[in-house]
């Protein structure tokens, strides 16, 4: 299996769907808005860029994002196959990744366009809880850990992302529709393109992902 690309509007269950490919066929997950989170906390020069536009719900700079692409797919775990999960999200990113890809001999397989209705987007997003120890996903109503505000899986507490609120959830959709939706025709014509309906029961959008996959 080569590179995946999970498209789709925030709140689709990229990351969500990302993870369990990831424990299935044990390729990874390259998350930017993941890597991103991560400089922030730690304080690091990229998270002082990025802070800003996350914070406000806008894009990156491009040549931020393609930066640290470039340097992980280089990387040695991406050898038999990855899946990038948030990038690319503008046309400059997609053009600059058909480059890396082709100076790396890495080949992308599938673009897989997750679809979900937009009214189940916000309602996703605003109940999502995110796990700051080893990065699992609750939603409270749909997904809700056993003992409240604590993950299942290693305990630790559960956190609500900054720009998870209503308010910066729009602004999000509205840079997905502008910027991030025009990709769909860019990789129209490369036969790599499958809609996935990503409506429902995360178990059941992972099964049609697979058998696409397969
Ligand atoms: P995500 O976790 O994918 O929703 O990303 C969170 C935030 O990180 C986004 O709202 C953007 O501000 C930033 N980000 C993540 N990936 C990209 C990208 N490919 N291009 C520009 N900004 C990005």
């Amino acid at each position: 299996m080569t590179g995946i690309i999970l498209l789709g509007p925030p709140g689709a269950g990229k990351g969500t769907q990302a993870k369990k490919l990831t424990e299935e066929f044990g390729i990874p997950q390259i998350s930017t808005g993941d890597m991103l989170r991560e400089a922030v906390k730690n304080g690091t020069e990229l998270g002082r860029k990025a802070k800003a536009f996350m914070d406000s719900g806008g894009l990156v700079p491009d040549e931020v994002v393609i930066g640290i692409v470039k340097e992980r797919l280089a990387a040695g775990d991406c050898a038999k196959g990855f899946i990038l999960d948030g990038f690319p999200r503008t046309i400059p990113q997609a053009a600059a990744l058909d480059r890396v890809a082709e100076e790396l001999g890495k080949e992308i397989r599938f673009v897989l366009s997750l679809e979900v209705d937009p009214d189940e987007l916000m309602e996703r997003l605003c109940g999502r809880r995110t796990c700051t120890g080893c990065g699992a996903m609750y939603h409270v109503k749909f997904r809700a850990p056993k003992e409240d505000g604590k993950c299942d899986k290693c305990g630790t507490a559960l956190i609500q992302r900054d720009d998870d609120r209503e308010e910066t959830i729009r602004k999000r959709l509205e840079n997905y529709n502008k910027a991030t939706a025009p990709l769909l025709d860019y990789y129209k014509t490369t036969g790599k393109i499958r809609s996935v309906m990503a409506s429902g029961e995360i178990d059941a959008i992972y099964g049609n992902i697979v058998k696409i996959l397969r």
